[in-house]
């Protein structure tokens, strides 16, 4: 038996979620954030699982490169654009759409054959503060992408940057709508939080992302109080156990000190794996069916767990360390994180199982 460390990504999971944001946005069509490797789920995989989308977007260029060359017959759209004239050559002989955000990208598009039809979506700071033109040039450069030869259709976008809490979306739309004021084109804003929780924002196009994966954008909201299955799970076993008497430690460090006796479970799960380093002792671990605790520092290959109160664990006992049963985000809120982290850090050396229904 091999080291019983896997990752299910759950296929029909995927392709649930993605149903989900089709319902709550039923007037738009989906690009699906597929970035960061799927955020960290397969890019293949989460492609085919939702074939249904109207499109897909992605950030690294051989991304889109091998969507297409697998096929992909969606609109495959680049967040950041192109980076140089090769991409922009080959992107637009593969009909891959980019997002322009800066003058200086003008010029990769200028070059290209005249025929070319390329799909633009034109990035607009609505006060992220990161990329896009800001809003008094917004007009200007929307004229000067309709001036290049090779630009086809031109949509407007923007992102949110609190879409997901109390300041919402709101200020960032009055600046979005007074900087593209009077320019008729389709639309391009919602994020997965503005997805759920800001139908205003819909227009055209959305591009929901972590709620594919079956993780809540909301801190207060359950993933499963929105109707979202988790998409990955990551699962392991007690490959040891240890009884702890008081004053025993647990760990480099021997951060975490045991005030009574104790049982512990070592589970085949480190940071070399994914598992954040920086979990405290508590965080959240699904043991067979109930849930307990990490107890002492999580190191490469191992970390341990409290079953003092389960007697029925032991070796072999399986062990979920977030997914199905125990949800990445109350994972990633024990480690001070988000959930996306915690999945994009998935490691190449945890063998993945597709579960397809
Ligand atoms: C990553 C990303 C998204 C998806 O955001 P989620 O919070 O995962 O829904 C949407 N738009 C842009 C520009 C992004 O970079």
């Amino acid at each position: 038996m091999p080291r019983p460390i896997t990752a299910t990504i759950d296929a029909g999971a995927l392709a649930h979620n993605l149903e989900i944001a089709r319902a709550r946005a039923p007037h738009s069509k989906v690009f699906a954030v597929i970035k960061a490797n799927a955020y960290g789920h397969g890019l293949m995989r989460a492609a085919t699982a939702m074939s249904g989308a109207d499109g897909f977007a992605v950030l690294e260029f051989d991304a889109a490169v091998r969507l297409r060359e697998a096929g992909c017959r969606q609109r495959i759209l680049l967040l950041e654009g192109f980076f140089d004239a090769t991409e922009a050559r080959a992107g637009a002989a593969g009909k891959i759409a980019t997002v322009v955000h800066t003058a200086e990208q003008f010029d990769l598009l200028k070059v290209l054959p005249a025929a070319t039809r390329l799909d633009v979506l034109l990035k607009i700071n609505s006060g992220m503060n990161r990329l896009g033109f800001s809003p008094d040039a917004v007009r200007a450069a929307y004229t000067a992408l309709q001036d290049i030869p090779a630009v086809g259709k031109i949509t407007l976008m923007t992102h949110f940057a609190d879409a997901d809490d109390e300041r919402g979306v709101d200020w960032q739309m009055e600046t979005f709508e007074r900087a593209v004021n009077g320019i008729a084109a389709p639309r391009c804003l919602a994020n997965s939080a503005a997805t759920l929780r800001h139908p205003a924002t819909h227009f055209d196009w959305i591009r929901p992302g972590i709620m594919l994966y079956g993780s809540s954008p909301f801190a207060e909201t359950p993933a499963a109080e929105l109707g979202l299955r988790p998409a990955m799970t990551l699962a392991s076993q007690i490959i040891a156990v240890r009884e702890l008497r008081p004053g025993d430690t647990v760990g480099y460090g021997g951060t975490y000190r045991a005030e009574r006796t104790m049982r512990i479970g070592v589970v085949a799960c480190g940071y070399a794996d994914g598992y954040p380093r920086h979990a405290p002792s508590g965080t959240p671990v699904r043991v067979g069916d109930r849930l307990s605790a990490t107890v002492g520092r999580v190191s490469m290959d191992m970390l341990c767990v409290d079953i003092t109160a389960m007697p029925e664990a032991g070796i072999a006992t399986p062990v979920v360390l977030w997914g199905e049963g125990n949800p990445v985000d109350d994972v990633a809120r024990a480690a001070g994180t988000v959930s996306y982290e915690l999945m994009c850090a998935l490691a190449p050396r945890v063998p993945v199982i597709e579960k397809i229904n």
